[in-house]
């Protein structure tokens, strides 16, 4: 099984915490789907024999393509890739794209589950963040979307806002619950160095993030998912039952993907690679037949680690089984007594082979990790 990103490189307006790979420009818009078209073709070996059973269409922002670009994407899909019954498509979008005639384009070419950007429902934040859309836009979008069909969506949603208190962000919660989101992925303010976000911070326009006040609205966050039915399956992301995202599991759970389009990466089990992220320099490989990509090379160190610090972040854990199958490590053996320790202070625990965080070690999950991680001597 493996999964298939698609990386849409355009937005309309830049975020003021955001420092994905994008442009503002839309006028190459054409042309980036023919690439994409292109890449998908020559990349169809990548996967070997395995299924496609997850289709993410990320970015950018997915919701500026139109009918056309997406039948065209999915027509060479089709052909060029064994898809799985009931694959999972979700296409990003952004609220104030999703007019009823656009979401009815999107159900009707095979998009089955939306990841809309809500980010938030109140107006001030979103001015404060450089959003596009208001907070009614957004609501407006959720509906639109079950009209047009759509059985499965999911809310993305932004704390520890500075300047904001905690009956915004409760607010914020409620509001994505009533509409019946059946998938929430919440994630923490975070300020990238070269976002205007970062540019502020440095020049001491606005504060960093405060670690205790994010803390709390986790903490809220945690309650509320909890009281209304939902399984916090990844530290920042909540389903309803049976609406856990595919294509986020696969990540974790260390399956291959193939990733098309500038700055996209993939990963076939034995090495990962990363596209270009420029969109001139991306094109132009394309027009010649070529895909600018660099390998990167992990070092079984960097496996392990990269695995212990994504799959603690779930549910289901760190199997020790597997790190000592796939790359001979016997993770208890060599934390024995730290694992001991934490384990005492009630952050950790071990079920079926496997090392599960608690509640309390979710709000410590990124230095647990790094605590466990190994180091091999050169
Ligand atoms: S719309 Fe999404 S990708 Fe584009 S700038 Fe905003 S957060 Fe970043």
């Amino acid at each position: 099984m493996a999964g298939l990103y698609l990386h849409i490189p355009f937005c309309k307006k830049a975020c003021h915490y955001c420092d994905f790979h994008f442009t503002q420009s839309l006028k190459q818009i054409d042309e980036m789907v023919d690439a994409i078209c292109k890449e998908l073709t020559m990349q169809s070996e990548f996967l070997g024999r395995d299924s496609v059973y997850t289709i993410y269409f990320g970015g950018g922002t997915p919701s500026l393509l139109e009918g056309h670009h997406l039948k065209k994407i999915m027509k060479v899909i089709q052909y060029e890739y064994d898809l799985a019954t009931n694959v999972e498509v979700t296409l990003e979008a952004n609220p104030d794209d999703l007019t009823p005639e656009k979401l009815q384009t999107f159900y009707r070419h095979g998009i089955n589950r939306l990841s809309i950007g809500v980010q938030s429902f109140n107006d001030e934040n979103l001015k404060w963040m450089n959003r596009q859309h208001s907070g009614q836009e957004a609501i407006d979008a959720m509906h639109n979307a079950r009209q047009a069909g759509f059985e499965n969506i999911s809310i993305d949603l932004i704390y520890a806002i500075p300047y904001e208190d905690h009956s915004v962000w409760k607010s914020d919660l409620k509001q994505a619950i009533r509409l019946g989101a059946e998938h929430i992925s919440s994630y923490c303010l975070t300020i990238e160095p070269k976002t205007a976000f970062g540019k502020w911070v440095e020049k001491g326009h606005m504060p960093e993030i405060d670690e205790d006040f994010a803390a709390e609205q986790f903490e809220i966050l945690l309650d509320t998912m909890n009281k209304y039915g939902y399984d916090q399956y990844e530290i920042s992301n909540f389903a309803q039952p049976g609406y856990e995202s595919k294509h986020n599991s696969s990540y974790w759970k260390d399956e291959k993907y193939l990733g098309i389009g500038p700055s996209a990466h993939s990963y076939n089990g034995r090495f990962r690679k990363a596209n270009v992220a420029n969109n001139a320099k991306y094109l132009k490989g394309l027009s010649e037949n070529q895909i600018p990509f660099e390998v990167i090379t992990l070092s079984k160190e960097d496996q392990v680690n990269e695995y212990i610090l994504t799959s603690l972040r779930t549910k289901w854990g760190c199997s020790l089984d597997l790190l000592k199958q796939k790359y001979g490590v016997d993770l208890l053996m060599q934390h024995r007594d730290y694992l001991n320790k934490i384990s005492l202070q009630d952050l950790i625990y071990e079920e079926d082979e496997h090392l599960i965080l608690t509640n309390a070690g979710k709000l410590l999950a990124d230095k647990l990790a790094s605590d466990l991680f190994i180091y091999t001597e050169d």
